[in-house]
């Protein structure tokens, strides 16, 4: 669906990377390369180490080998600008963490002021249009406690792509809602897809997944153990392990 933004230009490139938390090693060598403009999702059982494959990319996590190269910056390199290379890789959780006290427009204002980005109000004006693309114009002005789960993930997003960024990374972002506001927000997602984004996309949303992205990856104890196009994944999966997780999950 996306494939038509798809370059061969490779956006972030994963090299052996290894996570061990103490004694437990919970990635144990991932290697995939994600171009520019690419919808990949990561699909797989739960403890399988999806959270943590996706947490660090932006380096949330301490890698303990391996590498990630994110616009050819290696994140593990010792000089490198987190911050920066934070500010261009937005990030949506299944919990929205808004801030209660301010309102759907403060929330997504926020970054791009306390950064420095913008002005108040420029920030502003790119706030109100967010607000628009992710359909909620008629709610600046509330506060989370005031919006549905389904319009707080939404203003959640829109807070994420406040500070424009090249990447977007979804863990379970719709996990936590209840089943009719799923649709409004994989419908943000579609359309961020559709739009060129670059995003890896944790998710249990098999429907989805088929639908929208360019590639599928299937973790299992840490590792890949499958990936192909959408087509290939769901429609004709070769590993074992693969076969059996969709016999449960579909
Ligand atoms: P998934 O997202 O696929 O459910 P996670 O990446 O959350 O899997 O977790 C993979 C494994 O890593 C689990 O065994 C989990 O207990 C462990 N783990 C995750 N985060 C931490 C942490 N901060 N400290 C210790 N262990 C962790
Ligand atoms: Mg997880």
């Amino acid at each position: 669906m996306s494939s038509q933004h798809v370059s061969t230009d490779t956006k972030i490139s994963i090299k052996g990377l290894q996570k061990a938390f103490g004694d437990n090693t919970v990635l144990k060598g991932i290697d995939a390369e994600i171009a520019n403009g690419e919808v990949v999702c990561v699909i797989g059982p739960s403890g399988s180490g999806k959270s943590t494959f996706l947490r660090c990319l932006n380096k949330l996590e301490d890698i303990t080998a391996g590498h990630v190269v994110v616009d050819g910056i290696d994140l593990t390199g010792k000089s490198v600008d987190l911050d920066k290379v934070r500010q261009n890789i937005g990030m949506v959780f299944q919990h929205f963490n808004l801030f209660p006290h301010m309102t759907a427009l403060e929330n997504v204002m926020l970054a791009p002021v306390e950064t420095k980005k913008m002005s108040k109000a420029q920030a502003k004006e790119v706030a109100l249009k967010l607000l628009e693309q992710v359909g909620l114009s008629d709610r600046a002005n509330y506060k989370p406690a005031s919006l549905s789960g389904g319009q707080k993930q939404r203003v959640a997003i829109a807070r994420a792509l406040a500070m424009s960024p090249s990447i977007m990374l979804f863990d379970e972002a719709t996990s936590a809602l209840d089943p009719e506001m799923v649709g409004e927000v994989l419908q943000v997602l579609r359309d961020l897809a559709k739009g060129g984004m670059t995003m890896v996309v944790v998710t249990h949303e098999m429907g989805f997944a088929r639908e929208v992205s360019d590639r599928v990856i299937f973790m299992a104890e840490g590792v890949i153990v499958e990936e192909g196009t959408p087509d290939q994944l769901f429609g004709n999966p070769q590993n074992p392990r693969t076969q059996d997780f969709l016999n449960k999950v579909l």
